[in-house]
């Protein structure tokens, strides 16, 4: 038997992130090009090495970039918009660099999340541009590959198909004649790959996984129909991932040499498909049997069984085994995690573990399981050991989860009769005013936290500055005469890593750092055993700011589906079943507030939306949970307890009804970068409930003026209802400066105070 394996693409941060800091230190000015290219040369033949001496046979080349592998295909094909004032040939590094961060003429191209991963792209804007092939990226990887480290590697490139329903400026009905200009490119980068001889290249095509459609089927089979007559001699292998690729007897009659599917995310629906299809006797199959995007050491025996049925539905020789997705979304080692305990550290695989599990694998299945040695026993013995931890299968928590069937699901009584009893009891303004929630993490506030992390600042001292922090805010907010106050949330780096290392259930690794977007990288938390609340993690500050005021002061949490969403999760129980119990040991956090006297509570879920399955049919299923994990942390207050939630800006139109199920007395949007769609769609639907659309950006320092943002509030109440409306910014001031805070807040209430003369 004749067994492969493959990689879809590798980390490129590095282990120690050196990607990221040449990068930082180029932008600052701190090394020039020529040195951040020779940075960047490291980088990328380290990668390359590593997964040659895992033993991998087809090493993916060009999915290593500066950036971003959208802007990589975007500029490579001449795809700059005009406000660069580009004249064409290769993009300097300048102009790339330009489009994805801006530059002080024209403003960055659009980013956006890469399918339902936390990874995000710069969004190519075609509009009317006639691509040229002003350099061949993949190619240039591979000769670099093969020059300096003797790899006949494999490149990848952004299937024409992707790259499209990726990009913007046409219209969606526009696709195929935009196709159409765009293949006689694709066929020269192809037909140049073939000349240097190539034996593979991988197109991935992840979003045929979020449904085809008739004339989707069509336009795939036009552009590998093209490529295939065009480019004969290369064998394409068509990559998907994240999901199954459906119907995949469409994929299978295109004319591709191999198709990629993903075996671990598909919910068991692409090896069904294969059972039940047949696999053609010409293709290969590239299985992605090794999760691609967790954290988790796979189970050996799962994975041989796996391969194993697969080898037997597919002709000898065809089959690869590989990860289900690029390795980007996973961080790059495991090695430096030795302050983990040995049971946990044991049981995780990051990129370079996967790679070996990979080989480790194959090797298993060619010569059996006996060949693979004590490295096998090793794997299941540290996957026995994870799985053995106590705190994976609490008794506790279970009692807990048995009860969510017996808990209230809505609260009562229901919204109207609630909102007239907490108007009594609150007396607030017509459009009251407040804000998200923190306040300015000035380098003092940073410092001073860092000082005691380090043990420089006592716990005591530390708390004292804290106080300071927050007594100075609720000052400060009373000054300028806002009507619900916050604490400002100084205590907090992050709205997840501040629960998650005061929950039970968490871990955080020291260097299990991911992209997120170009040099952003995000290292998150790690729910690894049974969520439970251990003591109260909001109580101190918020009861403290609220002795401070007779203005009510707003509690603030993370909502259970944000928390879930940007963190690695232990995948033995459903994300549902995770969800609640994150849901269930917040809603003890509510109570507590609840019982020392903070009545008003918010509860913020920025990220409900990024949890969104990739297929329409999967969505009703994931909002349901979602939003019921919401209310079990929410609904068990009194009925005068007002509940707020925050969201930040998306897509809403397609969830008005989940947010309303969410059932929060308050919700506050982002909006200004809306232009008004937002206020439509809540209006559509007659949205009830207290709602603050923001009326100011916070993304940038620019202060508005007062009567920008009552153009705002008055477009906002010709649809809405005064008595429902709050008046706030788009989200928290965190990142802002105090100077722009407070001279923004003061127009924003001065902005409310007119609005509510003329309401
Ligand atoms: N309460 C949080 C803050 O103000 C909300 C942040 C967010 O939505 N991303 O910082
Ligand atoms: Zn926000």
């Amino acid at each position: 038997m004749n067994t492969r394996t493959s990689n879809l693409g590798y980390p490129r941060i590095g282990a120690n992130r050196e990607w990221k800091k040449a990068l930082e230190a180029y932008w600052a000015g701190r090394i020039g090009e020529e040195q951040l290219r020779a940075e960047m040369e490291r980088s990328q033949l380290s990668n390359l090495r590593k997964q040659q001496e895992a033993g991998i046979d087809l090493i993916p080349v060009g999915d290593f970039t500066y950036y971003d592998h959208m802007l990589d295909t975007a500029v490579m094909f001449g795809i700059v918009p005009q406000r660069y004032r580009y004249d064409g040939g290769p993009a300097g590094l300048d102009l790339y660099f330009a489009m994805a961060r801006g530059n002080s003429r024209a403003a960055a191209c659009e980013m956006t999340k890469w399918f339902n991963t936390n990874y995000h792209y710069i969004v190519p804007e075609i509009g009317d541009i006639q691509p040229v092939l002003t350099e061949n990226k993949p190619l240039a990887a591979y000769r670099f590959a093969k020059s300096q480290a003797g790899i006949d590697g494999k490149p990848v490139v952004i299937g024409l198909y992707t790259f499209l329903k990726l990009s913007k400026g046409f219209a969606l009905s526009e696709i195929r004649s935009v196709a159409e200009r765009f293949l006689p490119v694709y066929v020269q980068l192809l037909q140049e790959l073939e000349r240097e001889g190539v034996a593979w290249v991988q197109i991935d095509e992840p979003a045929v996984v979020t449904g085809l459609r008739e004339e989707d089927i069509r336009l795939l089979s036009d552009i590998y129909g093209a490529l295939h007559s065009a480019v004969p001699g290369v064998s394409i292998m068509l990559q998907t991932y994240f999901e199954s690729a459906e119907p995949l007897e469409a994929l299978l009659k295109l004319p591709v040499q191999g198709v990629g599917l993903d075996f671990v995310h598909d919910g068991g629906a692409n090896l069904e498909a294969i059972e039940r299809l047949g696999w053609p006797e010409d293709k290969t199959l590239g299985a992605g049997v090794i999760d691609g995007r967790g954290i988790w050491r796979c189970d050996p025996e799962d994975k041989l069984a796996l391969a194993q049925r697969l080898a037997a539905l597919v002709p000898e020789g065809k089959l690869i085994l590989q990860p289900s997705s690029s390795l980007l979304h996973v961080p790059v080692t495991v090695r430096s995690e030795e302050r983990l305990k040995p049971e946990v550290r044991n049981a995780l695989a990051f990129a370079d573990e996967k790679l070996a599990e990979l080989t480790l694998l194959k090797r298993a299945l060619l010569e059996g399981r006996e060949a693979a040695g004590t490295q096998w026993t090793g794997a299941k013995a540290a996957l026995d050991a994870f799985r053995k931890l106590p705190e994976r299968s609490r008794a506790d928590v279970a009692g807990l989860e048995r009860g969510l069937a017996d808990l209230p699901d809505h609260r009562s009584p229901g919204y109207t009769e609630r909102a007239k009893r907490q108007q009594d009891k609150w007396r607030l303004p017509l459009l009251p005013t407040t804000t998200i929630g923190s306040f300015p993490q000035t380098p003092e506030v940073r410092q001073a936290r860092l000082k005691w992390r380090k043990g420089e600042l006592s716990q005591e001292r530390y708390d004292e500055f804290i106080r300071r922090q927050i007594a100075d805010s609720i000052a400060f907010q009373e000054e300028i005469g806002l009507d619900v106050l916050v604490h400002g949330e100084f205590e907090r780096t992050d709205m997840v890593e501040f629960f998650g290392e005061k929950l039970d259930g968490f871990l955080f690794t020291k260097n299990g750092w991911v992209q997120s977007y170009g040099s952003r990288c995000v290292k998150p938390p790690v729910i690894y055993a049974d969520v439970a609340f251990t003591e109260p993690m909001t109580v101190k500050e918020s009861v403290y700011a609220q002795s401070l005021t007779k203005l009510p002061v707003k509690g603030m949490l993370t909502g259970p589906v944000t928390i879930l969403n940007w963190s690695f999760v232990r995948d033995d129980l459903s994300r549902e079943r995770v969800a609640y119990q994150i849901a269930l040991a917040l809603r003890q956090e509510v109570l507590a507030l609840e019982s020392t006297g903070v009545e008003m509570i918010q509860v913020d879920e920025p990220a409900v939306r990024e949890g969104l399955p990739l297929k329409e049919k999967d969505r009703t299923h994931y909002l349901d949970w979602a939003v019921r994990a919401f209310r079990i942390s929410t609904n068990l207050v009194r009925d005068t307890t007002q509940i707020h939630t925050h969201m930040c800006y998306c897509e809403f139109s397609d969830m008005i009804d989940a947010i309303s199920d969410m059932d929060a007395d308050v919700i506050s949007i982002e909006t200004s970068r809306s232009h008004g769609e937002l206020i439509a769609s809540f209006e559509e639907m007659r949205y009830d409930k207290g709602l603050g659309l923001g009326v100011y950006d916070i993304h940038s320092p620019r202060v508005p003026s007062v009567e920008e943002m009552e153009t705002g509030i008055n477009r906002a109440l010709r649809v809405l209802h005064p008595e429902q409306f709050w008046i706030n910014p788009d989200c928290g001031l965190k990142t802002r400066g105090w100077s722009e805070t407070e001279a923004s807040l003061r127009n924003m209430v001065a902005a409310a105070e007119d609005a509510r003369k003329k309401a």
